[in-house]
C-alpha cells in the first residue's frame, strides 16, 4: 500500500504502518493536551491505543498463520487507523479452509481477551454484574472489552467484515461459490439497512457503520465475484476468436475500411506468422489527421505490445490490461496468434457467467 511504512518483519511477514495511522496518534496527544491532561495521561493514551493496535496486528497474524497452515503466504499486514489488513497472496479455494482463515482472526482476540480476563481476575479485579463495570477498571480491563468488542465486531455476517466470510464459507460448503458470494453480500446489505434504519431512530454511530459495511458488502462482492469468475479460467475461453488481422505494409485507409465493416478496435499487425504489434482506432484516426491516409500501418502502430499465452488464467491478466498502454493483448498459442483479449471480451464473458450463476433457482 502506498504511504505505507515497514516497522518489523514478524515470521517472515512484513508489518506496515499507513501514514495516517501516526495522524490518529497525533490526534489523540494533542484531544487528550488540549482537555488539561498532564503528558503522562497523554502518553497513558496513546499506550492504550497502541496495545489496541498490537491486538490487531495479532488479529490479523490469526489470519495470516492459519492461511500458512494451508500453503497460502501473506503478502504483508498494514495497518490503517480503522484496523488491519492482511493481503494475502489468494483467498482459499476450499470453503472449509476460508472458514477457518476467516474464523482465526476473531479466536486471537477472544484467546487475547481470555488471557487478560484470567490476569485482572489474579490481581484481584473483579467485574460487577450489577453495574456491568469493573471494580478498578484500568489498561487491563479496557484491553478485555476492546477485544471482546473486536471479535463480536468482526463477527457481524456481513463482507468487509471476518463474519462475511464466515457466512460464505458456510453457504459454500453447501452451493456454487459465486452464489454463496451473492447470498452473503445481500445477507450482509440487509444487515446494514436494519442497523441504518436502527441509527436513523437512537445512535448516529450505527448510521456511520451502516454505510461502511452497505458499501464495504457491494465492493468486496463485486471484486470476489470478479475473481471467482475469473479464477482458473484459461485466457481462451474469453478471447476473440473471429478477428482481423493487418499487414505492416497495408495503409491505414484499408484500416479505416475495416473499423467502419466491421466491431474490431484493435487489429494485430501481423507478418508472416509474426506479432509485431497492435493497432487501435485511436492510431488509425492520429496517423490519418497527422501523417495523411497514405501512412503505412508500421509507422502507426503500438510495438512492444506483450502478448499472453492461450493457457493463462484471466485472473492475472486484468490487472495487465487495466494498468498497460494497450487495451488489447494478443493471444498465442505455441508463438501462434490464435486470438485477441480486450476488456471488453473480459466483461463480456463476466456479464454471461454472472447471468448464469445468478439464475434465479426454479
Ligand atoms: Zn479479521
Amino acid at each position: 500500500m502506498r504511504w505505507s511504512w515497514k516497522i518489523a518483519n514478524i515470521l517472515g511477514i512484513g508489518v506496515y504502518v499507513h501514514a495516517t495511522f501516526w495522524l490518529l496518534i497525533l490526534f489523540i496527544l494533542y484531544s487528550s493536551w488540549s482537555q488539561g491532561n498532564t503528558i503522562a495521561q497523554a502518553a497513558a493514551g496513546v499506550v492504550f491505543v497502541l496495545s489496541i493496535f498490537a491486538c490487531v496486528v495479532l488479529h490479523e497474524f490469526g489470519h495470516a498463520l492459519t492461511a500458512r497452515r494451508f500453503g497460502i503466504r501473506t503478502r504483508d499486514i498494514t495497518l490503517l487507523p480503522i484496523g488491519g489488513v492482511a493481503r494475502l497472496e489468494r483467498m482459499p479455494r476450499d470453503p472449509k479452509q476460508e472458514l477457518w482463515v476467516a474464523l482465526a482472526g476473531p479466536a486471537v482476540n477472544i484467546g487475547i481477551a481470555a488471557l487478560l480476563l484470567f490476569v485482572s481476575t489474579a490481581i484481584g479485579l473483579r467485574f460487577d454484574w450489577r453495574t456491568f463495570s469493573w471494580s478498578g477498571s484500568n489498561l487491563l480491563t479496557g484491553l478485555i472489552e476492546i477485544n471482546l468488542g473486536l471479535a463480536l465486531f468482526n463477527l457481524i455476517p456481513a463482507f468487509p467484515m471476518d463474519g462475511g466470510r464466515v457466512l460464505r464459507a458456510l453457504l459454500a460448503i453447501r452451493m456454487e461459490y459465486p452464489r454463496a458470494t451473492w447470498i452473503a453480500a445481500r445477507t450482509g446489505q440487509a444487515l446494514a439497512f436494519v442497523l441504518g434504519v436502527i441509527g436513523l431512530f437512537g445512535n448516529p454511530f450505527l448510521i456511520f457503520i451502516a454505510l461502511f459495511v452497505w458499501f464495504g458488502a457491494e465492493q468486496e462482492a463485486a471484486a470476489t465475484q470478479a475473481q471467482s469468475s475469473l479464477g482458473g479460467i484459461p485466457v481462451q475461453c474469453a478471447m476473440l476468436k473471429n478477428f482481423q488481422t493487418i499487414s505492416p505494409d497495408e495503409s491505414v485507409t484499408k484500416a479505416a475500411a475495416y473499423l467502419l465493416a466491421g466491431w474490431q478496435k484493435e487489429f494485430p499487425v501481423v507478418w508472416g506468422s509474426q506479432v509485431l504489434g497492435i493497432l487501435t482506432r485511436e492510431d488509425v484516426i492520429q496517423a490519418i489527421q497527422e501523417r495523411g491516409p497514405e501512412t503505412l500501418v508500421r509507422d502507426a502502430m503500438q510495438r512492444n505490445v506483450d502478448s499472453v499465452g492461450s493457457d493463462e488464467t484471466l485472473e492475472g491478466i486484468v490487472g495487465r490490461l487495466r494498468g498497460g498502454k494497450s487495451r488489447a493483448l494478443p493471444v498465442l498459442h505455441h508463438g501462434q496468434l490464435v486470438g485477441i483479449l480486450t476488456m471488453e471480451n473480459i466483461a463480456e464473458f463476466l456479464r454471461i457467467s454472472t447471468a448464469v450463476a445468478h439464475r434465479s433457482p426454479k
